[in-house]
This record gives C-alpha cells, structure tokens and sequence, in this order.
C-alpha cells in the first residue's frame, strides 16, 4: 500500500522546507525526503543581504538561525584600485543586516524549521521516480538503504536542486532560458581575528579578478574568489598555490586577510550555468534552483528558494483538493516568481561577466558608490527593493566605458568589444522577459 500525504517534496533544503513548512503550516500532511543527512554541506556559499535575511524571518526560521552565531553584517564594502566604499542596508521588514551562515548549519535550521511546522522531514530517501495518473503527477516512488515505496500526493515539489531528477522525470530539463557562466567560483574559510572587519562583507573588483570575504559563524570568514572562467585551467594544478596566487592579485582582499589564516580546503565550481525551466505542470511544481537557478555573483539563490518555496505553499495549500485550481495556482505563482526574478537574472548574468566588462563593471560600482548613500542604493539592489535596471541606465554604461578607456586598466580591443555585446544583450532582455512571461 502506498501512503499517503497533501504533498510530497523532494529535497529538504532551502526551498523544499522553506515549502514544506508553509504546507503544514496550513494544516496538509507534508513528506519530505532528501539523500543527505542533516547536518550536511553542499557546494554554494552563503551570503545573505538584508532581503534575504527577512525572508528567512518570513519563513520562521531567523530565530534558530541566529542561534548559529554568525555575526550581523551590518556594513558592506566595495573596493577596487584607488576606491572604497562602505555603506549599510535600508531595513527591510526592520531587518538592516546580512547573514552568512555556513550551509551545514543553515540547511538544518530549516529542516528544523520545517519539522517544528509539523512537515515529516525524512533524511537519506531519495525520490527516484514519478506516478502518474490520468496525465496527473500523483506522488513519488522512493529508495532509501533498505527499500523502494510509493508515496502518492495532491502535489509534488521538486526541490531537488539544479540537476533535480523532478524537472526530468516531468519533461521539464531543457531549460526555456539558459547563460553560461562567465565567472568560476573558488572558495575556502579563514580563522578570522579582524574584528574591526567582523560586521562587514566585503568585496573589490581588480581588473578581472573578483574576490570577497564574508564573516560567518564559527569565528571564521568566508572567501570566496570569482576569476574569469577562462582561468579555470589555472586552478586545474595545484589548486592551493593558485588560490594563494589569485588573492595576491586582488591587492585589497590580500590585505584584508593579514593575519587570517585558510583552515579549510577549497572548494570549486567551475560550471554552473544559470536558467529558468517550467517548473508547473498537472500535479508536479519546481521550486528553488530546480525551476530557476542565478549565478551566484550576486548571492540571491537562498533567498529565492526560501521565499517561492514560502509563497509556492501559501499559494497552493488552500486548493489542494481541486486539481484545476490547484494547477492554475501553481502556474500563476510560476509566473510571480519569473516576473520577480527576471530582471535580477539579467543584472546578474551582466555582473559575472568575467570578460572586458569587468573594468566597466568597476567604473559603474565606483560611480554608483562614489557619492555619499550610494553603497546603500546599490544594496537596495541586492536587496530586492529596487530594480537593478536602474543601475544599467545607458547613459551610466557609455561614460563606465568611456572611463575603462581612460584608465588604460585592460585591452581596449576588449573593452569596447565587451560593451557592445552588453548593449546588444540589455536590447534583448526586454523580448527574453516578454517571452519567458508570457503565459
Ligand atoms: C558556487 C555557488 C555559490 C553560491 N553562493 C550563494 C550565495 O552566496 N548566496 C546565495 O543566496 N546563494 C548562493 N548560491 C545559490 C544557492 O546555493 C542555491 O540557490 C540554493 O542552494 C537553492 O536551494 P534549493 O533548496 O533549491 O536547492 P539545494 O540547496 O541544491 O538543495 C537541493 C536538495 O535536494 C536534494 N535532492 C537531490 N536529488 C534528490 C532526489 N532525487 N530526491 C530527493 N532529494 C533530492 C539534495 O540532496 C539537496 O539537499 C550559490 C551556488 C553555487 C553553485
């Protein structure tokens, strides 16, 4: 015999307890199963801006986050060659702090969460297929150490990431969008004895090398190096001396780590191309980086698994038990989550370019940053409260380049090249955002 639950949810993390308490919130029985076992780490670092702090309060889940002992970032700093600037948050639900909590103990604060909403959170089972009835999703089969079993549901949640077995086994894997990367991520943790740089995370563009260090919990900060993704090869040998190497070009950072010291291995990801796959059909939804995944550039993927996965729930619980309205539910919210995140996929498939726009992407920061509240409006941006068109007008992109010029930083031939591409690129975002909303 199968059982039976309202929902069932494959994974557990951001988006799929983010999901799976709001459902139980709303009094429906929820499964949901992941492989791992919590407390478990996976490949992502883990800034939060102040808009995704709250969503975490939205969810219920800041309180236990806090407990993990992650310091408020209350300050942002964004430095390069001959500029530096530090600002702080507009607040939003009150909230004027970022998090960067290591994801071990996040994920299971939201499991917790989860579980203290009333969802059943089962660790080490793996979804492994689909049921189907009359063209319906109506559960999922399950394989953990011992067994294979069914469990059948009103809705399934795929919340199983960006290689999430859910989007193929519903069709859905070829994305409707999709951008390769232009950045690779390199990252590791450093003992951290700078208190006077504890409240702030910081982040300096050198030429084409990015590199941030966020304060996190356990005493330790969180570094994270964003090369040009060309310069993969590079981390291919020996990965620490090329990590070592490449804080040493980003003259801020190396300086910002005297007396740190790297306990840590590194980790890397090289390729992590961003889309948007449809992520509602009869019966089976896709939350977090399953339907929609950012590159992590702008650190906004947590904060859009916990709040579509929050509003997936509060959206979808009341019509479980009336198939039609339930798909036209998830649909629209499908439709919310994309016209929410659109724009910021656009904005940020500008910033992790790695290529010659880098030193116009520096020039844009400096004038953004310059004038006294400008590191605030900038966060308003990361922050969600403001649209990051704004900060891609063209008359700010055509004097950024005319500055990259000037400052003879990089190869002209690539500078120019690159702002032609991005101006041909901002022309089509407006038709890709039409296409990718229209219903
Ligand atoms: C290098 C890198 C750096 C990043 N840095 C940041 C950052 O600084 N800030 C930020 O906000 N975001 C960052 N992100 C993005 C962030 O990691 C994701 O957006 C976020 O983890 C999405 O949460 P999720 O719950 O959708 O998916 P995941 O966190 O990927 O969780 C999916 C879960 O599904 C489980 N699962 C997989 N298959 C199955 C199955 N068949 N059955 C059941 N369960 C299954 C997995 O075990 C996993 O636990 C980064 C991403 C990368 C790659």
């Amino acid at each position: 015999m199968a059982e039976q639950a309202d929902v069932v949810i494959a994974g557990a993390r951001c988006a799929g307890s983010a999901a799976a308490a709001t459902f139980a919130r709303a009094g429906r029985r929820v499964i949901a199963v992941d492989p791992v076992r919590f407390p478990a780490t996976t490949v992502s670092t883990h800034l939060l801006f102040a808009g995704g702090v709250a969503e975490l309060a939205r969810v219920g889940a800041l309180e236990r986050v806090e407990k993990i002992g992650a310091p408020r970032l209350s300050r942002a700093f964004i430095g390069g060659p001959g500029h530096a600037a530090t600002g702080t948050y507009t607040p939003v639900d009150g909230i004027a702090h970022g998090l960067c909590v290591r994801r071990a103990p996040l994920d299971a604060a939201l499991a917790e969460t989860a579980r203290e909403a009333g969802a059943e959170i089962r660790e080490g089972h793996r979804v492994i297929d689909l049921l189907w009835e009359d063209g319906r999703a109506a559960g999922v089969r399950v394989r953990d150490r011992t067994r294979e079993y069914e469990i059948r549901a009103r809705l399934v949640v795929g919340a199983d990431g960006r290689r999430s077995t859910v989007a193929r086994l519903a069709g859905a894997e070829h994305p409707r969008i999709a951008h390769a990367n232009g950045r690779a991520c390199y990252y590791a943790y450093y003992d951290d004895p700078r208190q006077e740089w504890r409240g702030t995370a910081a982040m300096w563009l050198t030429g084409r090398e990015l590199g941030n260090a966020f304060p996190c919990d356990g005493g330790l900060s969180l570094v994270l190096l964003m090369p040009p993704v060309e310069r993969a090869a590079d981390f291919r040998g020996d990965l620490e001396a090329e990590f070592d190497r490449t804080v040493g070009l980003v003259p801020g950072l190396a300086e910002r780590l005297t007396g740190c010291t790297r306990t840590s291995r590194i980790v890397s990801s090289a390729t992590h191309p961003s889309f948007f796959r449809r992520s509602a059909g009869p019966g089976w939804v896709l939350a977090g980086d399953a339907g929609h995944f950012k590159d992590p550039v702008t650190a906004q993927g947590i904060r859009d698994a916990v709040r579509f996965g929050r509003l997936l729930g509060e959206r979808a619980a009341g019509v479980l038990d009336d198939p039609a309205a339930l798909d036209r539910a998830t649909r629209a919210w499908e439709r919310t989550r994309d016209a929410q995140c659109v724009h910021t996929y656009h904005w940020t498939n500008l910033l992790g370019r790695g290529d010659g726009l880098a030193h116009v992407q520096f020039e844009l920061l400096r004038a953004l940053t310059d004038p006294p509240g400008g590191v605030r409006r900038v966060l308003d941006v990361y922050s969600r409260i403001r649209d990051p068109r704004e900060t891609l007008a063209l008359p700010g992109l055509v004097r950024a380049t005319a500055r990259a010029l000037l400052r003879g930083g990089g190869s002209r031939a690539d500078i120019v090249r690159a702002t032609g591409e991005t101006l041909r690129e901002l022309a089509g975002h407006r038709a890709e955002a039409r296409g990718l909303l229209r219903p």
